[in-house]
């Protein structure tokens, strides 16, 4: 799954529930922006459990962390969709080929500072970086 690190089981400090999991899940592999509505019911499908107030606290969480944006249709209308920005960006080494993702909050925290600066909704963030890896760079000295 692109994006969202799952490894650490933490949200920044906020316990990754199974339930918050499976909400971010949702909005991930969710081909348009959803709301909240859909989201409960795709959501309720998979575990009885959650509520509309567990829709209504996690996106609130997950638009605190930057995990998700907010677009609003209409007045009383939003929809949710994976921040782009959270989006790994890659490295790539121009003599192989060999690509390294990454992921950085220095970005998110450039893209968050220049849509305030700007009022500049940002949708897509891509930043590719060319050069040469740690085994090119090695075979290019050993044979100068
Ligand atoms: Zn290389």
């Amino acid at each position: 799954m692109r994006g969202i690190r799952k490894d650490s089981n933490q949200l920044k400090g906020h316990p990754l529930t199974a339930q918050r999991c499976l909400l971010l899940d949702i909005i991930h592999n969710s081909s348009e922006p959803i709301d909240a509505r859909e989201l409960y019911r795709r959501a309720s499908s998979k575990d009885r459990s959650v509520s509309m107030a567990t829709i209504y606290r996690s996106l609130r969480l997950f638009k605190e962390l930057g995990l998700i944006d907010k677009m609003r249709l209409g007045l009383m209308h939003s929809c949710y969709e994976i921040s782009h920005s959270m989006e790994h960006q890659h490295i790539i080494c121009q003599c192989c080929g060999k690509v390294i993702e990454f992921e950085s909050p220095l970005l998110t925290e450039l893209i968050r500072n220049l849509q305030r600066e700007h009022n500049f909704n940002v949708t897509r963030a891509e930043l590719c970086l060319e050069g040469y890896c740690q085994q090119c760079k090695e075979e290019a000295e050993r044979n100068r």
